[in-house]
């Protein structure tokens, strides 16, 4: 089959289906719309469909000849976001939006499964299509765990993310580390409340939370080498409520993000120095603390060789001028299958100035340039093959 032309033909199919994705987004775990437009298009491609983890979907195809599993996964929710674009397909579902690009993961993802249902006879082994619900917030390992790797069992992973960052046309692939690990905490710091006038009695929770913000500081700086990325955002506080009462307690919450592999269990771990230098903070302080870390999203780890593959692949579809090496610090729970299977997670780029597509992800006004829409079809559809044909 001629790919290239073949996208061509579904063009208008794919530009339509990104279109209506964005009309009516969903939240996580409530896209049941979009559920049964992905459940349809799959079935009318003769592919063996399955509801999985409330509102994902995953379509199996079977290939003519026997051989290895490969995953190609798509996620399906939209943002807490209202609309500002001015385009007549601007979302009909009053403050959500489409404004992460997941609309258009989807439509790619339908259309190369289409195009890969048309060549299954000559296809050797399986391609299992995963459409994702709640990526923004955690859906990966429920998929996971309802055994959305298992029969046939899945050997390797690949997923694309849409990217205003990247100019239109470039794809960004990396081996290793790729997106960050992300952690969200609560900290609640408890002084004993007092008069303002007689602070010798009170144990003044306020300056132990200063002290606390502080003091953090010194791990990113001095105590990790700076060439590991890591981070730890303080996005809240609150505490008291006059000006000459010492409070009982402060509460705070933030973020600890970092780019690299790490063992959780390992002191080098960015939390458990966060814990030790709260814990010793507070002491100084008389205070005492309590601390609660909300998992994430691990770090997402590209397969070397596989990233080398896809690599190729790119080469042949946009040229090797426009390969880029591409790392960055948002968490994408894709990482999750990536436990469970090697496999690569890269950036097809959308950014565009004269056609307003640069604002970054999670904006109002976040839009993608929709003739990259094919480059990423053409993508999935070469992967997948050239996975099969390689492990054979
Ligand atoms: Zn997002
Ligand atoms: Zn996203």
């Amino acid at each position: 089959m001629d790919i290239k032309k073949r996208i061509k033909e579904l063009q208008d199919e794919l530009i339509n289906l990104r279109r209506d994705f964005h009309q009516y987004p969903e939240l996580g775990f409530e896209e049941f719309r979009t559920n049964k437009v992905v459940r349809e298009y799959l079935a009318g491609c003769g592919l063996e469909v399955e509801t999985v983890a409330k509102t994902g979907v995953v379509a199996l195809l079977r290939g003519g000849l026997p051989g290895s599993t490969v995953m190609l996964r798509a996620d399906m929710d939209g943002l807490p976001v209202r609309e500002e674009n001015d385009v007549p397909y601007k979302s009909l579902n009053e403050g959500k939006m489409h404004a992460c690009g997941h609309d258009g993961h989807m439509a790619m993802l339908l259309v190369a499964a289409k195009i890969l249902s048309e060549m299954s006879r000559d296809i050797a082994g399986n391609i299992k299509f995963v459409f994702q619900p709640n990526e923004e917030d955690a859906g990966a390992r429920i998929m996971i765990d309802e055994g959305v790797m298992e029969n046939p069992k899945v050997e390797a992973v690949f997923g694309i993310h849409l990217w205003t960052p990247l100019k239109s046309g470039q794809v960004g692939i990396a081996g290793g580390a790729v997106m960050a690990a992300h952690e969200n905490f609560q900290l609640k710091i408890k002084g004993k409340g007092g008069h303002s006038g007689t602070p010798q009695t009170a144990i003044d929770p306020i300056l132990a939370a200063a002290g606390v913000i502080q003091a953090v500081q010194v791990i990113q700086t001095r105590e990790i080498d700076v060439l590991k990325p890591t981070l730890i955002i303080f996005g809240k506080i609150q505490g008291g409520t006059a000006p000459n009462i010492i409070p009982a307690s402060v509460e705070i919450e933030g973020s600890i993000r970092y780019l690299y592999d790490g063992n959780d269990d390992s002191e080098e771990q960015p939390k458990r120095r966060l814990e030790r230098v709260i814990q010793r903070t507070c002491e100084a302080y008389r205070a005492d603390y309590e601390l609660k870390f909300i998992p994430s999203n691990p770090p997402l780890i590209n397969d070397e060789t596989l990233a080398d593959m896809v690599k190729k692949v790119g080469e042949q579809v946009v040229g090797r001028d426009r390969i880029v090496p591409y790392v960055c610090m948002p968490g994408e729970d894709f990482a999750e299958f990536q436990r469970e299977a090697p496999g690569v997670f890269y950036f097809v780029g959308v950014g565009d100035r004269e056609k307003e597509t640069e604002y970054p992800h999670h904006h109002p006004r976040f839009n993608i340039d929709e003739d990259m829409l094919s480059l990423g079809v053409e993508m999935h559809v070469r992967t997948a093959l050239d996975y099969l044909a390689k492990v054979k």
